[in-house]
């Protein structure tokens, strides 16, 4: 079975081609990306309007290279990432899955973006047990429970405002740092000190939900130290900022992440999502993972942001799990609920 994803929820407009090895495993056939996140610089975020004008440009181009990468004609199956996203950028891809599946008369499969997270990582790492996933970009930060890439998944936790990306994007603007804000200050916080600066560790007290995150607090902590140094005229020590910053980040959602496995005697930790290219979240994931002898499972960073292939893989889990396809009068679902995985 050879199937094909679509993805289109945010700035990434993905075409990916994977051939279903009936063991719980997948291999790729081809992984197109066009990104808009450049076109989004100069707002400091990304732009909705702008991002569906981008998916509409590059949507026919993307299908067109991925196709001749995998050398195939049509494939057994179509799967689109219906939601969580953006909603006009979530109609581009839905409204050309929906096209091709008539076009090729092939069944359509409407799938949720975060599941797709997930099981990318069995392309290069194998089937996936239970398993607690943490899902850190640009627009998300889940903490899940997954049982079984075919079945609904279970949130244990999210955040209760910013997420995770999101807080590196904000700090980086404060500091004047540019768009996207999480390479720049991650290569800056390696010249810092991690300690040098104790910033707050949100929603950790003992009456917070056990699961849930919160980083605006963080942000705000960030924004009050650098008015501090300015009023007092000295420099602010960015690099220091940077890795405290990014300490108090890696801290919580690996604490919590793991704090998820123990509490559910799950053995092993999923990372996904364009901000676990982190170095110090990874480096501190593998140091808690090891100390606790749960298994951790990162899927190398071109996996890790938005792309086809993941939807294209979860896709072949559900339909071999046996779902029945989408109508192709399906509705896009900008604020899906994880708990439903097929639409
Ligand atoms: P999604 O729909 O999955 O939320 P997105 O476009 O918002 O998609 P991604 O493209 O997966 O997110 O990832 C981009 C985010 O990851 C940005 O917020 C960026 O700052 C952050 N990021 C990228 N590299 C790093 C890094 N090394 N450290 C921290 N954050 C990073
Ligand atoms: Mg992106
Ligand atoms: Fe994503």
């Amino acid at each position: 079975m050879i199937v094909l994803g679509i993805e289109s929820s945010c700035d990434e407009t993905g075409v990916g081609i994977v051939r279903w090895n009936g063991d719980g495993t997948t291999t790729l056939l081809a992984d197109e990306v066009a990104s808009s996140v450049d076109e989004h610089a100069r707002y400091g975020g990304v732009v909705p309007e702008v991002a569906s004008r981008a998916h509409l440009e590059e949507m026919v181009p993307t299908m067109r290279r991925a196709r001749a990468a995998a050398g195939i004609d049509k494939p057994d199956a179509i799967t689109v990432t219906i939601g969580p996203g953006l909603a006009g950028a979530l109609l581009v891809g839905v409204a050309a899955a929906k096209a091709y599946a008539l076009a090729w008369d092939v069944p359509l499969y409407a799938v949720n973006h975060l599941g797709g997270h997930v099981a990318v990582d069995t392309l290069e790492h194998g089937p996936m047990p239970e398993c607690v996933a943490l899902l850190v970009s640009g627009g998300h930060t889940h903490l899940l429970h997954v049982t079984d890439l075919a079945e609904p998944i279970v949130e244990l936790g999210t955040t209760v405002d910013d997420a995770a990306g999101e807080a590196f994007d904000k700090v980086a603007r404060l500091l004047g740092l540019g768009y996207p804000g999480g390479p720049v200050l991650d290569a800056l916080a390696r010249e810092g000190n991690p300690t040098a600066i104790a910033f707050p560790r949100g929603m950790t007290g003992p009456r917070d939900a056990r699961y849930d995150f919160s980083f605006s607090g963080l942000k705000t902590a960030v924004a009050r130290y650098v008015e501090k140094c300015d009023r007092e005229g000295v420099a602010v020590p960015v690099a220091d900022v940077a890795a405290s910053f990014q300490e108090a980040v890696a801290d919580v959602l690996t604490m919590k992440a793991i704090r998820a496995c123990t509490d559910l005697g799950v053995t092993t930790l999923v990372l996904g999502g364009g901000a676990t290219a982190n170095s110090r979240l990874r480096s501190l994931a593998e140091e808690r993972c090891a100390a606790k002898g749960i298994t951790l499972r990162v899927p190398k960073p071109r996996l890790c942001t938005d792309n086809g292939v993941m939807i294209a893989t979860l896709g072949a889990h559900v339909i071999a799990g046996g779902a029945k396809p989408s109508s192709l009068t399906v509705p896009t679902d900008p604020g899906m609920s994880v708990q439903v995985s097929v639409a």
